[in-house]
């Protein structure tokens, strides 16, 4: 923040040494003069010290602003990043960042997690477990697991054939 007090202080500093600075050329008694050295050096160092903290107060805004400019590349960064994904639904209930076809740039395709995503943070959805009928995914940011359900397994009957059952008769 601009150290407006510190430097309206300064300014106003500087004018009362100049004021002082005058008298004293009118002056001829010597503690005359010696009291007004005091009260301009006094002025002086107050002086010093305001733009010593306006100054500083610069600095800290431009690193601020260093901060900020890095922060919107950051974003701008992530945003790019961001539109190479679209939002899918896997399952019902189940959504995640798929890459787009076309965003490949190299990669394999594979999927980020939508809450990370959300959060400005890319984890990869690695997938966990899977079988002919569940897969099983997980993010390797926040460790939330997400299952798949890619039908039914037959039920027992199903896996014995009449002529089976009849042998078993
Ligand atoms: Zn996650």
């Amino acid at each position: 923040m601009v150290d407006i007090a510190a430097i309206s202080g300064a300014l106003g500093s500087i004018k009362a040494a100049g004021d002082i600075a005058n008298a004293m050329l009118k002056l001829r008694d010597a503690s005359a003069i010696l009291e007004k050295t005091v009260e301009l050096n006094r002025i002086i160092l107050s002086a010093q010290q305001d733009a010593l903290a306006a100054n500083a107060a610069q600095a800290a805004l431009i690193a601020k602003i260093g901060e900020l400019e890095k922060e919107i590349v950051s974003l701008k960064d992530w945003k790019a990043e961001l539109g190479r994904y679209q939002l899918t639904e896997l399952a019902p209930g189940f959504v995640a960042l798929s890459l787009k076809k076309g965003e490949e740039s190299g990669e394999t395709f594979h999927r980020i997690c939508a809450d990370c995503a959300s959060n400005g943070k890319k984890f990869y959805l690695q997938q966990h477990q899977s079988g002919p009928y569940y897969d099983e995914f997980q993010c390797g940011g926040c460790g939330s697991k997400m299952g798949i359900s890619k039908g039914t397994p037959p039920t027992r009957a199903d896996d014995y054939d009449e002529e089976w059952l009849r042998v078993r008769d």
